[in-house]
């Protein structure tokens, strides 16, 4: 597509869901935006639908729709009413239901690319956000007052602020010389579209097992998808099986819950690598999404904080704007930066525990395991101070980006 300027005020680099939610926050403010996207990795499909999906916890859908996305996806949308948890099929488990908040859901079960598409929407209805795709970055050049992107076609674009939003292994976090704090989980997460003999519900199940989490996801029509993680010998093996015996090996560990699994679709592994980067601003650049912090998809919660980190950002992009700051300075990037270290922080450090927990074989923890998800279970306070926490419902409802 041709660039119908050569200045920007802000260019995010990275059209997926994050980068998407900024240009989405931004569309109204007058100020010129361009999304660079090297081109979208085509869905990978599973019994027809794509593979990828994402929980939006509650407190995200309702940005969702402040931001004029989710009309366009509602009716893609299966709600999560109620989440179940267990370490084995017996004792220890703990069950979540969103009444127990006061929501109708603790979130939504929705295709990756489904999201994307009605952000793609919602921004078509503006004229002020263009998107450049397919389109490579050749160079980045840092002067005082902007930053020159060279696009790999020769054309030149000029920003006070270039956004990283291209994933986990950030171009531009490497080009700004941003390090990361890494964790290789020597897992692979398997992901697949499956269909149950009996309706879900709207319960999603995560079972916890020695080699990593097996979860079952409602969809709508009655499928679920599964993300199974397991360590990466036993992925592999997962992986090598032909359709019968996986199907198999996944009544086996997934138990009779939803009564037999009948189908299961094509599967794809991803790679479990947990990555923090060492700033999520430097002068004229701020990371967002997984191209700031990666965490092990056990909650589903990776793309819930790139979604707020978005928010966020255009927040402060707005307000400096208004105060005739400079948006592209350290000063008004560090308060972004304040605003999302706690939240971040909180959720890297809650998954790593829960990794933890469940997969150490410390003698005795398996037992102390299931008496505090017991205890848990019969708290009505602790369960429901966790519950608005992960669903996002305690936090403030985002402002409409004025
Ligand atoms: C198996 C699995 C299950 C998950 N489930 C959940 C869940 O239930 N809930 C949840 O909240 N999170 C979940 N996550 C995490 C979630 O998928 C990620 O957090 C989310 O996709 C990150 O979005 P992003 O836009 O930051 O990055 P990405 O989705 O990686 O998008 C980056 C974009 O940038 C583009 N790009 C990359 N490099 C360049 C470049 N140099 N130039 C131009 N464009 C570029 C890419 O093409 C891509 O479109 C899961 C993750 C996995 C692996």
């Amino acid at each position: 597509m041709s660039l119908h300027y050569d200045h920007a005020d802000v260019i995010i680099v990275g059209g997926g869901m994050v980068g998407l939610t900024l240009a989405c926050a931004l569309k109204d403010t007058g100020l010129q935006i361009v999304i660079i996207e090297r081109g979208e990795a085509p869905v990978r499909k599973s019994l027809d639908r794509d593979c990828r999906v994402s929980a939006i916890v509650m407190g995200n859908v309702k940005l969702l729709q402040g931001l004029g996305v989710w009309k366009y996806l509602e009716q893609d949308a299966c709600p999560m009413r109620s989440m179940r948890i267990w370490d084995n099929q017996e004792q220890g488990g703990i069950r979540f239901d969103a009444c127990e908040i006061g929501e109708d859901a603790l979130g939504y079960l929705i295709e990756n690319s489904c999201t994307q598409r009605a952000m793609h929407k919602t921004l078509l209805e503006s004229d002020t956000v263009e998107f450049c795709s397919p389109a490579e970055i050749s160079e980045v050049i840092w002067l005082d007052d902007k930053v020159e992107v060279k696009l790999a076609d020769g054309r030149l674009l000029s920003t006070p602020l270039i956004v990283g939003a291209d994933g986990g292994r950030s171009w531009i976090r490497e080009q700004a010389g941003i390090g990361v704090w890494q964790r290789d989980y020597k897992q692979k997460a398997i992901v697949a579209t499956v269909r149950p003999e009996r309706g879900h519900n709207g319960v999603a199940f995560q079972r916890f097992l020695p080699t990593g989490p097996l979860a079952m996801l409602p969809m709508s029509d009655g499928l679920c998808s599964i993300v199974w993680s397991a360590e990466n010998s036993e992925a592999e093996r997962l992986m090598a099986m032909d359709a019968k015996t996986f199907l198999e090996a996944l009544n086996v560990t997934f138990g009779p819950v939803l009564g037999r699994i009948s189908e299961a679709g094509d599967r794809s592994a991803f790679p479990l690598i947990g990555r923090l980067a060492k700033h999520f601003v430097r002068e004229r650049v701020a990371l967002i999404g997984d191209a700031a912090h990666c965490i092990h998809p056990l909650a589903g919660l990776g793309v819930n904080l790139g979604l707020r980190d978005a928010m966020v950002l255009a927040q402060e992009i707005v307000d400096a704007r208004r105060y005739e700051e400079d948006w592209g300075e350290p000063s008004v990037l560090d308060r972004y930066m304040k605003q999302r270290l706690p939240d971040v922080l909180s959720i890297m450090g809650s998954m790593e525990g829960m990794h933890q927990i469940f997969t150490s074989s410390i003698p005795g923890l398996k037992e102390v395991r299931g008496l505090g998800m017991r205890l848990m279970g019969n708290s009505g306070a602790i369960k429901q101070l966790l519950m608005r926490n992960s669903t996002g419902v305690s936090l403030p409802v985002p402002k409409q980006i004025s």
